[in-house]
C-alpha cells in the first residue's frame, strides 16, 4: 500500500503565498510549499528496520521503486504536499535571523498506533530558506546522521530517528575542511522522522519580527499538538509549555553529558522544542574524558560547544526561547523561575545521574565529593569514558587494591600513570569502597543496574568514519554492522567485543574522527 501522509502541520498553519522556489526572507509564514529535486540514480544504502515497525510500514515496501522514489524525493506521493519550515536561530551567541530549513524538505505526516510522525528528506535539494547553499547533503554526514540517530534512540536517549539512507547519484561540491580544498562527493538523502522537527528557532523569528500574532498561532498549535496535558492556550499554560520545555531540554542535556556525546552545534535552531536531539553535524563522543574537548573544529577557538559546557549552553538557549516567548506572557518572573529552577534541578539531577553511573541507589552528603574527585582524576590523563565506566561496575567493592587493575583498560597510555597518580587512583578507591560499604545493593544487582546506566557501544568518532571510507569505495556492510551492534548499546555481545576498544591511534588526529566541521 502506498505510504498515506496526512498534512496536519501544513492545513492548521500559514503557508508563505509565494510558490515560487526562490531564496528570500518569508514573512508572516511557518512554510513555504516545495517539492524535492529529482535525483539522477538513486539508490537505498539503508532502512531502519526498528523504525519501519514503528510506522507501520511492511519490510516487503521498503524493497519497492515507491518507496526508494519517494525517500530520495524522486517522486511526491498523491497524498503529499512537501514544505520547508521557516525559523531562524543564534548562532554562536549571535541573532543569525532568517535560516529556516536550507536543505530540508518535508512530506507530511504518518499515523500509525495513534502516534503522529513527520518524515522529512534531509538533502533533497534547495528551498527558499537556502540562502547559500545548495541544499543537499553528501555521503558521509548522511551515514553519520542515519547511524548516530538510531543509535541515541537505543540508547533511550531522546532523538528524531532515521528512516532510510539513499544515494541520490548525484555529486556534491565541499571543502572538507573550509581551507580552498574543494571536491566533489556523493550525494546522499536521509529520511528523518519525528513527532515534530519544531525548534526554538521557529518560534524565535516571530518574536524577532515582532510578529506576535504568528507567534501565538504557533504557540497554540505547539501546545495543542505536542503538550495537550497543559491544558488550553493561554498565559498561565504558556508559562507551563515553557517549564516543560525546560525540564525536556535539561533531561536531554543530562543524557549527552551521561553517555559522552557533545552535539557540537548547540545553535537555536538545533534545539528542538520537544528536547530530542535534533541536527547531527559535527558531533562526537567522548573517548578521553574531557570537559574541554569538542569535534568541531569551527568552535576550536571558543569551544563554545564543548563537552562541559553543555548544560550551560542549553540553559542560555532557553533564555532567548523566554525572551521570545515573552511578549506573550508580558511578565518576567515566572519565566526567570523556571530558568532558575534549571539551575538548581541541574546540580541536583546530574549529581544523580553520575550516582546512577557509580551504582549507588542510596544519597549521601560525600557523593558531590566523590563525583568531583573522579571528574578531577579521569581528566589527568587520558582515560576512556566509556570503558572506565563499563569496566568500573567489575568492582566488587572487597579490595580497593583491586579497582586500579580493573579500569586499567580504560587508559591510553599506562607509561603516563606515575607513582603518585596511581595513588590517587587508590584513594579514589579506596572512598569509593567505604561508600559502596554502606549500599544495601549486592554487586551482581550493582552490576546489572551499572550495566544499564554506561553503555557497553557507542558510535565513536572512528567506528562511523570506517564505515564511511568503506561507503565512499561502494562497500556498505559496515553500516548494517554498525546499526546491528548499535540496536543494543547496553548488552554484552561476544561476537562484536572488537567495538569494544579505545579509539585506535590512527584516528587520533584524523579529520573525520577527531576533527569535523559544519561541512556537511
Ligand atoms: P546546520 O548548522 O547544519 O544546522 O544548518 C544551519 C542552517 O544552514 C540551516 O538553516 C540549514 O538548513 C542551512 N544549511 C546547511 N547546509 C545547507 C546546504 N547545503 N544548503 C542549504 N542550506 C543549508
Ligand atoms: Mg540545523
Amino acid at each position: 500500500m502506498p505510504i498515506q501522509f496526512k498534512n496536519h502541520f501544513t492545513s492548521k498553519l500559514p503557508a508563505d503565498s509565494i510558490l515560487e522556489n526562490t531564496r528570500r526572507q518569508v514573512e508572516n509564514a511557518m512554510f513555504s510549499y516545495v517539492n524535492p529535486m529529482k535525483t539522477s540514480n538513486p539508490k537505498l544504502l539503508h532502512v531502519s528496520d526498528k523504525l519501519c515497525a514503528e510506522l507501520g510500514i511492511k519490510h516487503s515496501e521498503t524493497k519497492s521503486n515507491e518507496f526508494l522514489k519517494i525517500v530520495t524525493g524522486n517522486k511526491v506521493a498523491e497524498t503529499s504536499k512537501p514544505y520547508a519550515m521557516n525559523y531562524g536561530g543564534h548562532q554562536f551567541g549571535h541573532w543569525a535571523g532568517q535560516l529556516g530549513d536550507g536543505r530540508a524538505i518535508n512530506l507530511g505526516e504518518i499515523e500509525y498506533n495513534q502516534r503522529r510522525w513527520s518524515l522529512q528528506l534531509k538533502g533533497a535539494g534547495p528551498t527558499p530558506y537556502s540562502r547559500q547553499g545548495d541544499g543537499l547533503a553528501v555521503l558521509r554526514s548522511s551515514i553519520r546522521e542515519y547511524l548516530c540517530s538510531e543509535a541515541m534512540h537505543h540508547l533511550n536517549i531522546p532523538t528524531t530517528r532515521a528512516l532510510s539512507l539513499a544515494l541520490t547519484g548525484d555529486k556534491v561540491l565541499r571543502d572538507i575542511m573550509y581551507n580552498g580544498n574543494a571536491a566533489y562527493e556523493q550525494g546522499a538523502v536521509v529520511c528523518r522522522v519525528s513527532p515534530s522537527f519544531l525548534r526554538f528557532g521557529n518560534y524565535e523569528i516571530f518574536s524577532a519580527r515582532n510578529d506576535i500574532t504568528s507567534l501565538q498561532t504557533l504557540v497554540n498549535y505547539t501546545i495543542t499538538e505536542h503538550f495537550s496535558y497543559l491544558g488550553k492556550p493561554n498565559k498561565k499554560s504558556y508559562v507551563e509549555f515553557f517549564r516543560e520545555v525546560a525540564n525536556k531540554t535539561l533531561h536531554l542535556v543530562l543524557e549527552w553529558q551521561r553517555v559522552g556525546f557533545v552535539h557540537g552545534v548547540m545553535n537555536t535552531d538545533n534545539m528542538s522544542i520537544l528536547g530530542l536531539t535534533i541536527d547531527y553535524g559535527p558531533y562526537g563522543w567522548l573517548e578521553g574524558f574531557d570537559l574541554g574537548w569538542t569535534p568541531n573544529t569551527t568552535d576550536k577557538q571558543n569551544k563554545r560547544y564543548r563537552y562541559g559546557n553543555q548544560p550551560s549552553i542549553a540553559l542560555w538557549n532557553l533564555y532567548q526561547l523566554a525572551n521570545a516567548l515573552y511578549p506573550l506572557i508580558e511578565e518576567a518572573t515566572p519565566l526567570e523561575e523556571v530558568l532558575e529552577s534549571y539551575k538548581q534541578d541541574y546540580l541536583a539531577d546530574s549529581l544523580q545521574m553520575m550516582r546512577n553511573k557509580l551504582g549507588l541507589i542510596s544519597n549521601k552528603q560525600e557523593d558531590e565529593k566523590l563525583v568531583q574527585n573522579l571528574e578531577s582524576l579521569l581528566q589527568k590523563v587520558e582515560t576512556d569514558m566509556t570503558l572506565f565506566f563499563r569496566e568500573l561496575s567489575n568492582f566488587s567493592g572487597k579490595n580497593s587494591k583491586d579497582g586500579f587493575n580493573i579500569i586499567q583498560k580504560a587508559f591510553y597510555n599506562l607509561d603516563e600513570l606515575t607513582k603518585e597518580l596511581k595513588e590517587e587512583w587508590h584513594a579514589w578507591f579506596d572512598q569509593y569502597k567505604n561508600r559502596l560499604s554502606v549500599e544495601s545493593t549486592s554487586f551482581e544487582k550493582r552490576k546489572k543496574l551499572m550495566h544499564q546506566t554506561n553503555p557497553k557501544y557507542v558510535l565513536r568518532n572512528y567506528m562511523a568514519q570506517l564505515a564511511i571510507e568503506k561507503a565512499e569505495n561502494g562497500d556498505y556492510s559496515l553500516i548494517d554492522e554498525l546499526y546491528q551492534l548499535l540496536k543494543n548499546p547496553y548488552e554484552e555481545q561476544p561476537d562484536r567485543e572488537k567495538w569494544y576498544s579505545k579509539r585506535p591511534e590512527w584516528a587520533r588526529h584524523k579529520i573525520g574522527c577527531s576533527m569535523l566541521s559544519c561541512s556537511s
